[in-house]
């Protein structure tokens, strides 16, 4: 039997924010004229699970519409790194037998937070240079950044410069180790640095 996980963040009133910023928070307005009810939302592109695109941390850096759709489908491998205090290191990642065109699903003690935590568990600056030497084809972290005040945004830069593709704000706590069939579907938005995305996560399907 097949069995599906969704991995992504529930979006409201009050959710969790980076840095709980207020400006950060999405805002629903309910609209009602007694038998018709529209609601309005105000979100920020990274609210949430999302998908970075280069124009976040590279100044005239490709925008959201440019990330094919077909790399953000497909086999996936979740590793399990939830004894990891602070950042993510290469020597953390070289155990795994990682490849070429693989998508790495970070699974950190992130997952089992319920608050924003100022000290969330990231991918270091080593570790993305590491994932790009492989040939990595994307990275997923549950957390709602790749990286954590490390300055002129190495991991970021080193993810993007390799066409890396990032989904922040996962939630993997249910998910084991191991693969699994990928289907992140962002919205199809035009012009923005990132995407919410709706991350479903395939056990036994190749
Ligand atoms: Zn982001």
């Amino acid at each position: 039997m097949m069995k599906m996980y969704d991995v992504t963040s529930s979006i409201y009133e009050g959710m969790t924010v980076y840095k709980n910023k207020p400006e950060k928070q999405p805002e629903l307005k309910r609209v009602t004229n007694g038998y018709v009810t529209e609601t309005r939302l105000e979100l920020d592109v990274h609210t949430g699970t999302h998908i970075d695109a280069p124009l976040h941390m590279v100044v005239e850096g490709d925008t959201f519409e440019t990330l094919p759709l077909t790399n953000l489908v497909g086999q996936c491998k979740v590793i399990d790194v939830t004894t990891v205090e602070s950042g993510v290191s290469k020597t953390d990642l070289e155990g795994f037998n990682l490849q070429k065109n693989d998508f790495v699903l970070l699974k950190t003690k992130n997952s089992f937070e319920k608050e924003f935590d100022f000290d969330f568990v990231f991918l270091a600056a080593d570790g993305a240079e590491y994932l790009a030497q492989i040939g990595i084809r994307g990275i997923g972290i549950d957390a709602l950044g790749v990286e954590r005040s490390q300055e002129g945004h190495p991991t970021h830069k080193t993810l993007f410069a390799n066409d890396i593709i990032i989904i922040e704000g996962l939630r993997l706590k249910e998910v084991e180790q191991g693969d699994y069939f990928m289907v992140a579907a962002p919205l199809k938005l035009v012009g923005t640095d990132a995407s919410p995305a709706r991350v479903l996560l395939f056990e036994g399907l190749q």
